[in-house]
């Protein structure tokens, strides 16, 4: 049973909003583990095994076929958007970034596998239990950080902003900071919130990126939570109640790229449904969760705002 959000809620890496990410870990093994790949995460395994939960583990693991679980959407999309935030810190890193930001880090183990300028501090936020869980996880399997990676531990609707600069965070350098997979689990106001402490905390030349779902039209936001009950049945069918339709904040709420433009930020943007053109995934063909119009933004912060 799913309980429905509220303020100051909680969770492990097992229930809840903590769940997606070992959701979103499970579609990075599936990636991982095809013919080609187009993104290579040898943790999204391991990290889902450890987390405990036997249905999970054999889907990471290709012990147990996706049947209607795990889409090829949902694997084509984790592929897309990993591929995207990827670039999006090698480039920044490569411009001379030495700092960046992964809120609501869930199960990335970008930290661990890309290949990071010497010197440079990649910052985890996410709930305490998910980041432990990660921190203990990985050096258990004696995975060692390609950048000297430091974790705040902290809810995202609070004041983070704390625990980040006590874990030696410089609002004087520019910073890449990353929300991927995060806006829709905040409620509206915590979503504003964030983007402007995001803004506060941004040195000029620092750059950003996350996603901008555009606002219902009618009828929109009740498709959608059609398709996320089909989808959480086919998963309790299988064992595994987790009702995704309670974890998310539906409704209007501002939308991140304008909002962002508007506090000084240059950003250009590319829609879901153009990332898979462009590698050539055709599997957005029924997409009934409207994640084709998804964009993902990326940018610079040229001229803070007051
Ligand atoms: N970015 C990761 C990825 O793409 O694999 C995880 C995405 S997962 C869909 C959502 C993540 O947001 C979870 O790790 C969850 O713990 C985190 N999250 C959501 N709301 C949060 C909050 N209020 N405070 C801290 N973390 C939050």
């Amino acid at each position: 049973m799913t309980s429905a959000r509220r303020d100051g809620d909680t969770w492990d890496l097992a229930s809840s909003v903590g769940a997606t990410a070992t959701l979103a870990a499970v579609a990075r093994a599936m990636a991982t583990r095809e013919e080609r790949p187009l993104i290579e995460d040898p943790f999204a395994e391991p990290l889902v095994r450890a987390v405990g939960v036997d249905l999970l583990t054999r889907l990471a693991a290709g012990e147990a076929a996706p049947g209607d679980l795990v889409g090829q959407v949902a694997i084509d999309g984790a592929k897309v958007r990993t591929k995207f935030y990827d670039e999006f810190f090698l480039e920044a890193a490569n411009a001379g970034i030495t700092q960046a930001v992964i809120l609501a880090a869930g199960l990335d183990s970008r930290a661990y596998r890309l290949p990071w300028p010497s010197g440079t501090v990649v910052y985890e936020a996410d709930q305490p239990r998910v980041v432990d869980f990660k921190t203990r996880t990985l050096a258990a399997l004696g995975a060692v950080p390609v950048a000297d990676r430091r974790v705040a531990a902290v809810d995202l609707r609070d004041d983070w902003p704390a625990a980040l600069r006590g874990a030696g965070f410089d609002p004087g350098l520019p910073t890449a900071w990353s929300a991927e997979g995060l806006l829709g689990y905040l409620p509206p106001e915590a979503q504003d919130r964030l983007l402007d402490t995001i803004t506060e905390l941004s040195a000029p030349g620092s750059r950003v990126a996350t996603e901008n779902r555009p606002n219902p039209e009618p009828g929109d936001d009740d498709r959608t939570k059609e398709g996320l009950h089909r989808i959480s049945e086919q998963w309790s069918a299988h064992g595994f109640a987790l009702d995704h339709a309670r974890l998310r904040y539906f409704g209007e709420r501002t939308e991140a790229a304008p909002y962002l433009a508007g506090r000084g930020w240059t950003l250009t943007t590319i829609s879901v449904r153009d990332l898979f053109a462009a590698n050539d995934l055709s599997s957005l063909e029924g997409d009934d969760l409207r994640m084709g119009d998804v964009r993902y933004v990326s940018g610079t912060l040229t001229q803070p705002t007051e």
